[in-house]
């Protein structure tokens, strides 16, 4: 794996991630915030190669296996909710966590937001590495509370209960994607083509900004990078309640 050269140089790594939702990955903390370290574009490669959210998992964990970070300190000050990383909205949580371990830190605050370990597919893929601790039972928290704090109200990503229950099998996943799907609002769009440039596979077409789901492998990095939101999460339920009726027969 290509990995930035100063998280090798420095005596020591602190993560600093933020709390926040995540389109596509459903829960953004310690354990995801590392994919920060694969260098620009490069990590449009990573996504390519691991399109389903428990194979990235494989890569983020590979990540914090060759990596020496000491310290995780997690800024849920100012959290984001919703259709995160990009098109979120601010939740003011005031809250900061901090711990040697990133899936303990991320099992507390995914809990603190109203999802579990398992359903997020990258924790889930870090349990089974041992990347860390991810049985609440057996983490011990310190500081303003001894029992895990409920944000009241946190949004939650659309794809939530999608990938929860399908995180695993390639024919449920296409479920999951009719579910919920990128799609390019023409009127929001400012033409920047950061889009097109960032998707590892050249599904959007440069002229018409249309998106061919036949090459698409779910990424949302177009999600993800357009600072106009105007890559939007469409929900098509009636689809995907179809299919899943039809699969499980
Ligand atoms: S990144 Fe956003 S604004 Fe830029 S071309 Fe893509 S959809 Fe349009
Ligand atoms: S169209 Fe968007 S979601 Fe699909 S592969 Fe390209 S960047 Fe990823």
């Amino acid at each position: 794996m290509h990995i930035a050269k100063p998280m090798f140089d420095a005596d020591v790594v602190i993560n600093l991630p933020k709390l926040k939702t995540h389109s596509a990955q459903i829960f953004s903390g310690a354990v995801k915030n590392v994919f920060g370290c694969i260098p620009g574009l490069k990590k449009a490669k990573y996504h390519k190669m691991a399109p389903n959210p428990g194979d990235f998992g494989q890569i983020i964990c590979d990540i914090h296996k060759a990596t020496n970070i000491c310290l995780h300190i997690m800024d849920g000050i100012l959290a984001m909710q919703g259709e995160g990383p990009t098109a979120g909205t601010p939740y003011r949580a005031g809250k900061i966590l901090v711990s040697t371990d990133s899936l303990a830190l991320d099992t507390v605050a995914a809990k603190m937001v109203g999802m579990n370990l398992l359903d997020v597919p990258i924790l889930e893929t870090a349990q089974n590495r041992n990347l860390g601790e991810g049985n609440l039972k057996n983490i011990c928290l310190a500081g303003d509370y001894d029992q895990i704090p409920r944000l009241v109200k946190f949004k939650l990503p659309k794809r939530f209960g999608a990938v929860k229950k399908h995180n695993s099998t390639a024919v449920l996943k296409v479920i999951d994607f009719f579910a919920t799907r990128p799609k390019i609002n023409q009127t929001k769009c400012k033409k920047c083509n950061m889009c097109v440039e960032s998707c590892p596979v050249q599904a959007i077409d440069k002229e018409t900004k249309q998106i061919d789901y036949t090459a698409c492998i779910e990424c949302m990095c177009c999600h993800e990078l357009c600072m106009f939101r105007a890559v939007e999460l469409k929900n098509n339920n009636k689809i995907a309640g179809l299919l899943s009726g039809m699969l499980r027969k």
